[in-house]
């Protein structure tokens, strides 16, 4: 380690601030996380846990808006947009209806690809190095389909992110299907397999790296709010919170689904929605699946944990709206009910729910305030927060050590 003096406050305790949080660290820095509620509580906790390269491609693809609009008022569609008057929500669609192309897929998939590749291999060697028990397995992840029609749909994918990224699933019909996962149901008529991806509790992750950081003396102070910068010039001096200003050299803000409310301070848009998705928790179920399974003509996620199982998805643009809807989170079980033998268990253990910073274009946001040159915006991880985590967080502090980075650091600048 490094014995670098310089003091660092990050903003948030999400898997975004805990990997920069440990990074920082890592390179000598003086590291003092700050999180309004407690470490690990906002969206990093119920996820579904996958670690999934294979997702490279943003929800802003060709076909994506006659796909959403043929759907979006059915009852039981996944993707539920609340009616309100918002210009914010609107342009944002706007904004991402102009991204439903070829041309921007491939850029999305192509910022991507490099914090997904660099973040599977640094868990491995973080995981390993910090003996971090979050119930890592690497049993890579099935997308499963009911219908021929779509199963035949998925290969146009396949064929893209095999000639654009080296990134070939391997294809299995029905019967090929259940010899390699038992526990799926006879009715489905196949899936697509990615051999290399992998999954782990998100909560035991989020135990983890607390108790990482605080083992390296990262100051960790919960249920603290930060309200605002303090500043002198171009430069942040420190963060208002209830306890009186916490002073710093410089600054990372990971507020995650919340970022759009810091545009004022830091001087640029943050074209985030929060995206909200729920998940429920059970038990193991007797014959749990080993692999994970996406179920795409659903839109329901299944992570087989090895102390839980758990089923989750759902997208939801009614802005901050904590509530847990019934209806909506019911979705996950009989969107899993086609699939599997033994879908879910009696008894849900936990019932959740997240704000997944959606920003429209897909790429996430790890760049300087334009209006505090030692303030660094890191966010807008969309579905992919978890699996971009590690590289995040190491550029992050490459960015702030002034190193060369990891991955090429252009894509991931605010305003596109
Ligand atoms: C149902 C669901 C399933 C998902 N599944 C996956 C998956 O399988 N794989 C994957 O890669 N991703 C998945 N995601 C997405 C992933 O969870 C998010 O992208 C990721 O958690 C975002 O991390 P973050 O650190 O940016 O935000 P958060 O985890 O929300 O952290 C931000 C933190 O900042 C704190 N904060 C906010 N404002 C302040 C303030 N003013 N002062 C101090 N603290 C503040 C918040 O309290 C919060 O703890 C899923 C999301 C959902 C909802």
């Amino acid at each position: 380690m490094n014995t670098n003096q310089s003091r660092i406050v990050v903003i948030g305790g999400g898997v975004i601030g805990a990997s920069s949080a440990y990074f920082l660290r890592e390179a000598g820095f003086r590291v003092t996380l700050i999180e309004k509620a407690t470490f690990g509580s906002g969206c990093s906790h119920g996820n579904c846990g996958l670690i999934c390269p294979s997702d490279a491609l943003p929800l802003a693809s060709p076909g994506a808006i006659g796909k959403t609009l043929k759907t979006l008022f059915k009852r039981h569609n996944p993707l539920y947009i609340k009616p309100r008057v918002s210009m914010r929500l609107w342009f944002w669609l706007a904004k991402f209806a102009l991204r439903c192309n070829q041309r921007h897929m491939l850029q999305a998939a192509s910022a991507r690809m490099p914090l997904l590749e660099s973040s599977l291999h640094l868990y491995q060697k973080i995981l390993e190095a910090e003996q971090m028990e979050c119930e890592w397995q690497k049993n890579g992840l099935l997308y499963v389909y009911k219908d021929a029609d779509a199963m035949e749909g998925y290969a146009a994918t396949d064929q893209f992110l095999t000639e654009h990224f080296s990134l070939a699933a391997e294809r299995f019909d029905a019967c090929g299907l259940y010899e390699l996962e038992p526990a799926i149901a006879d009715e489905v008529a196949g899936g697509w397999y990615y051999e290399d991806d992998a999954h782990l509790r998100p909560d035991r992750l989020m135990a983890e790296w607390k108790r990482v950081l605080l083992e390296q003396d990262v100051e960790i102070r919960e249920e603290t709010e930060v309200f605002k910068f303090k500043r002198k010039g171009i430069k942040a001096t420190g963060v208002l919170t209830r306890d009186g200003i916490i002073e710093a050299d410089k600054f990372v803000l990971a507020v995650g689904a919340i970022s759009p409310q810091w545009e004022k301070e830091i001087g640029a848009d943050i074209p985030i929605q929060p995206g909200k998705g729920y998940s429920l928790t059970f038990p193991r179920p007797q014959y749990s699946p080993r692999i994970p399974m996406i179920f795409p003509q659903h839109r329901v996620v299944m992570t087989p944990m090895l102390s839980g199982y758990r089923l989750g998805s759902t997208m939801e643009f009614s802005g901050y709206d904590s509530r847990i809807n019934r209806r909506r989170i019911n979705l996950l079980k009989t969107g899993a009910e086609p699939y599997l033998r033994e879908p879910y268990g009696d008894h849900v253990e936990e019932e959740w729910f997240g704000w997944r910073p959606m920003i429209y274009h897909g790429i996430p946001i790890v760049d300087t305030s334009p209006r505090m040159d030692n303030v660094l915006v890191a966010t807008g991880h969309n579905m992919l927060g978890l699996s971009m985590g590690p590289a995040t967080g190491k550029l992050v502090s490459e960015l702030i050590s002034g190193e060369p980075t990891h991955v090429p650091s252009r894509p991931y600048q605010l305003l596109h």
